[in-house]
């Protein structure tokens, strides 16, 4: 894969970001993606942006406002409250069939600047009931990208079975757990590095980073550092 250029879609949380280091390591070539379709808070794409220019990786910004007309949801209308689903109901934030657009037009970027590679962070494991982040769908929509432009796309899903201490062992291993901590959000509340703490994605964060060091006490430590030093700010 060495020789070859990747497409990332980011949008410049924990997942993502991880996915950009993972696609550094193993693409000759990088660029990202991130789709504004106003989201809660303007700062998910300023973030996105500062960490592709601090890392020198190009960064494609594709106007997807559209989907807060189809789909008003938590996380396009500031009058609904972000909430879990309940009974195993769908989260307030979900905006139905949104990664079926954005892996769309994200091959159709791919094609534009000669990428096989397109790398996304969604996980079957933490996928709090959006069907468009399941392994299913993905494989399925990496078939139609080729057919739709005869490409030989290739979808990557590097976290797709991780949960999230998984996540935090990966960004570890790639040596970038701290930069990943401090300079992503993930926030509901658009809030950087540890968030509000109290909205649903900084629940799922905080105790995905809890459980890895934890299970790092008393075990051997691929980065080599003393639990606690690990979840110093
Ligand atoms: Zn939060």
């Amino acid at each position: 894969m060495k020789q070859e250029k990747a497409v990332v879609v980011f949008s410049g949380g924990q997942d993502s970001t991880t996915c950009l280091f993972w696609a550094l390591k193993n693409f000759a070539e990088v660029e990202t993606v991130t789709f504004d379709y106003g989201q809660r808070h303007a700062l998910e794409v300023e973030c996105a942006t500062d960490i592709a220019a601090e890392l020198g990786v190009k960064h494609h910004v594709l106007d997807l406002s559209l989907i807060g007309q189809l789909a008003p949801s938590a996380l396009t209308d500031k009058g609904i409250e972000v909430a879990d689903g309940e009974d195993g109901g769908l989260p307030s934030t979900f905006v139905p069939g949104r990664n079926l657009l954005f892996f769309s037009f994200a091959g159709i970027l791919a094609n534009q600047i000669g990428a096989k590679h397109i790398v996304t962070g969604v996980s079957e494991t933490d996928f709090s009931g959006y069907p468009d982040c399941r392994d299913a769908f993905v494989k399925s929509l990496n078939v139609t990208l080729n057919l739709a432009m005869d490409g030989p796309f290739v979808i990557h899903t590097p976290l797709m079975w991780l949960d999230k201490s998984q996540v935090w062992e990966l960004s570890d291993r790639l040596g970038k757990l701290n930069y990943i901590r401090t300079k992503t959000l993930t926030c509901y509340n658009g809030i950087k590095a540890d968030g509000c703490g109290e909205c649903p994605a900084c629940r799922l964060r905080r105790k995905g980073l809890e459980t890895y060091v934890g299970k790092q006490s008393g075990n051997a430590r691929p980065a080599g550092r003393p639990a606690e030093e690990v979840l110093q700010p």
